[in-house]
């Protein structure tokens, strides 16, 4: 059983549609694929027709931009109900703020000098939900200013970067608690990914574990093997759930193919486990995991 339960779409900053990714799934021999756009259940739907025809096993995520004490956090949602109003009205306002804040990054870029345009933005973000500054990223590589995506974060993008601007995100606990309301479960990404162990040390993780939190993202490129362990050992400790997952975006992150890092099979029914737990304490019908055959 290959299990990669954190991708993207066109919906947010991935570059294959929901219906490519599941393809690209199958043929990178996954079994379990969860589709996990910024902010966003826009792919969920054509994602299920999709695996439902290629017999996939799939799962409805999201990965929520929250704060946590001043810091980025990113939250990996599974199935929860897309309908659930507070959930909903978080998203809202989370999208609300990646799209107020293009025009601001789009000035602050042509006072440097390059010739961006909000238009060129919407265009590259076409058909995205969730418009994010891979999107800008990729606008910049077009107009020959950088050569690549992560050129342009280094650049221009990064946080407190010449072209920077931030935006709007959920607060950490009120979103793990959202999620856990409309009857689905939450598991930090990539907890020590580019913020590295500072973004949120090992005793911030404990109370999040305590307020509902299900799991922890040990197995994803951005740590290295030392930071694996040691988040396998808070894991272990709290009784949280492993996951591993390649955050494939499509050829906007060429070094992070499908099912490069993957969930052990115990661990993703682990996930399951509490997921069917949240959904029966919640008053919510979350949507079902779709199954092959
Ligand atoms: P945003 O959500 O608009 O703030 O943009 C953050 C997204 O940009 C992340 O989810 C990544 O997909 C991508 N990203 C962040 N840092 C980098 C980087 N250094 N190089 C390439 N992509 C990045
Ligand atoms: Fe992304
Ligand atoms: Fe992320
Ligand atoms: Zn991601």
């Amino acid at each position: 059983m290959r299990i990669d339960l954190h991708t993207h779409s066109s919906c947010s900053d991935g570059t294959s549609t929901p219906t490519q990714l599941v393809a690209e799934a199958r043929r990178a021999g996954l079994d379990v694929l969860a589709i996990t756009d910024h902010d966003s259940a826009a792919g969920w739907d054509e994602a299920a027709r999709a695996a439902a025809e290629a017999g996939l096993e799939l799962v409805r995520g999201m990965e929520i931009s929250t704060r946590h004490r001043d810091r980025s956090v990113h939250l990996l949602a599974y199935l929860p109900d897309p309908g659930h109003r507070g959930l909903t009205r978080m998203l809202e306002a989370v999208l609300r703020g990646r799209d107020h804040r293009i025009p601001r990054m789009v000035a602050r870029l042509r006072s440097l000098g390059i010739p961006i345009t909000e238009e060129l933005v919407a265009a590259k973000a076409s058909g995205a939900t969730a418009v994010g500054r891979p999107h800008v990223a990729d606008v910049l590589v077009d107009l020959g200013v950088v050569g690549s995506r992560d050129q342009a974060f280094a650049d221009y993008l990064g946080t407190g970067g010449r072209g920077y601007v931030s935006r709007p995100a959920a607060p950490l606990p009120g979103a793990i608690s959202a999620v856990a309301e409309a009857g689905g479960v939450t598991v930090l990404a990539h907890p020590w990914g580019r913020g590295g162990r500072a973004a949120l040390d090992a005793e911030e993780i404990a109370p999040l574990s305590a307020a509902g939190l299900t799991g922890l993202e040990v197995d994803h490129l951005d740590h290295d093997r030392a930071e694996r362990e040691e988040l396998r050992e808070i894991a272990r400790e709290l009784d949280l759930v492993v996951t591993g997952a390649s955050d494939y975006h499509g050829h906007g992150k060429t070094d992070h193919p499908l099912g490069v890092c993957t969930t052990d099979p115990e661990e993703y029914e682990r996930l399951l486990a509490a997921a069917e737990q949240a959904a029966r304490a919640s008053r919510h019908q979350p949507p079902p995991v779709v199954r092959p055959g």
